[in-house]
């Protein structure tokens, strides 16, 4: 069954007046074909495969709206438009009891979301783009970045169209960026917090860049030197732990964290850095695993006197101050201050 809609060189006019009524033209999950100066090549833009992170949209909307021309052929995916369209607005980041469409991208496909990333996948394929950008936002707020499964200097370059900071990490959880294995240079880009005017701007000065060069994955485009974070490593909570999220350690919760915790993020961190409270010792809380798979709990954090500190001097980034999201992902990615792996 496809699921997709198909829509050639839109008109600005038919796309609504703002971009509450762009997701209503979209209906649905869209696939846009613009024809550009150089039709010979095409390059894919992926956003909304989370329908709380409207940066991508908004600048699509905005680029469109403007009735210029891109640089050679764009295929723009926008996915998750049912979910973005529950009220309010761009505040689900999928359906009630739907799987997470950003870990869908790899068999089986059975379920509905499965087969949505399978069409996507799909139509990929058909377009066979020289790159592929997937736009996204983090929950809270904090600065871009960047994540590609392996770094060379076509990541590099692509990721530099938006910003300096690359994250180099290989978890193999069906996430779309693993598609560089296989196919061409996919980079995911976080351009900032989902509710931040600074983050729909960057959206949309990377997109007109991305849409608009003639080369995308030259590094000589726009060299402002990245900042590299390999193999983070994620913390997270064991079954059943409770997480609250306080000023003062709360008596009913095994772990509180601090509330101001995301301001850490891509900040370095050192062992004496207070993140909250804990009521039993690090390894019956957390659970983390490095590359070789060993535990890496105790190279991580460090529970003292009720405490819970880092235990080496860290770089801490994709903070929550989200209990849900701490207890269905992680509570946060480390690399050491240098931006080199963690080694348990
Ligand atoms: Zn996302």
């Amino acid at each position: 069954m496809r699921r997709f809609k198909f829509v050639r060189n839109p008109e600005a006019s038919e796309l609504g007046n703002n971009v509450e009524e762009f997701l209503d033209w979209l209906g649905g999950p869209t696939c846009l074909l613009l024809e550009g100066a150089d039709p010979s090549r095409t390059r894919a833009l992926v956003t909304l495969l989370h329908g709380n992170e409207p940066s991508g949209t908004i600048a699509l909307y905005r680029w469109l709206r403007s009735g210029r021309t891109p640089a050679i052929n764009i295929v723009c995916i926008v996915a998750s438009v049912g979910a973005a369209q529950e009220s309010p607005r761009f505040s689900h980041r999928m359906l009630p009891r739907a799987r997470d469409l950003n870990r869908c991208f790899r068999p089986p496909f059975e379920d509905a979301q499965g087969e949505l990333a399978e069409e996507i996948l799909e139509i990929l394929r058909v377009h066979s783009p020289e790159a592929v950008v997937d736009m996204h936002n983090t929950s809270g707020s904090g600065p871009a970045f960047g994540v590609c499964t392996h770094m060379d200097s076509q990541h590099d370059a692509l990721v530099s169209l938006f910003t300096q900071r690359l994250i180099v990490s290989n978890l193999g959880l069906g996430a779309l960026m693993e598609l560089s294995e296989e196919s061409c240079p996919t980079v995911t880009v976080e351009v900032g917090g989902r509710l931040d005017d600074e983050a729909h701007e960057l959206a949309y000065e990377g997109l007109c860049r991305y849409f608009e060069a003639e080369t995308v994955l030259s590094p000589e485009v726009t060299d402002w030197g990245l900042e590299l974070l390999c193999d983070p490593i994620r913390l997270e909570l064991r079954e059943n732990v409770t997480l609250t999220y306080a000023e003062e350690p709360c008596d009913n919760y095994d772990i509180t964290l601090r509330p101001d915790i995301e301001h850490h993020n891509f900040g370095g961190v050192t062992s004496d850095t207070v993140l909250g409270w804990a009521r039993l010792p690090e390894r019956q809380l957390f659970s983390a695993q490095d590359a070789g798979g060993r535990c890496a709990v105790t190279s991580l954090v460090r529970v003292a006197e009720g405490k819970i500190f880092p235990a080496q001097a860290l770089k801490l980034f994709m903070i929550t101050n989200n209990a849900a999201i701490a207890h269905s992902d992680c509570l946060f990615y480390a690399v050491l201050d240098d931006g080199s792996t963690i080694c348990a």
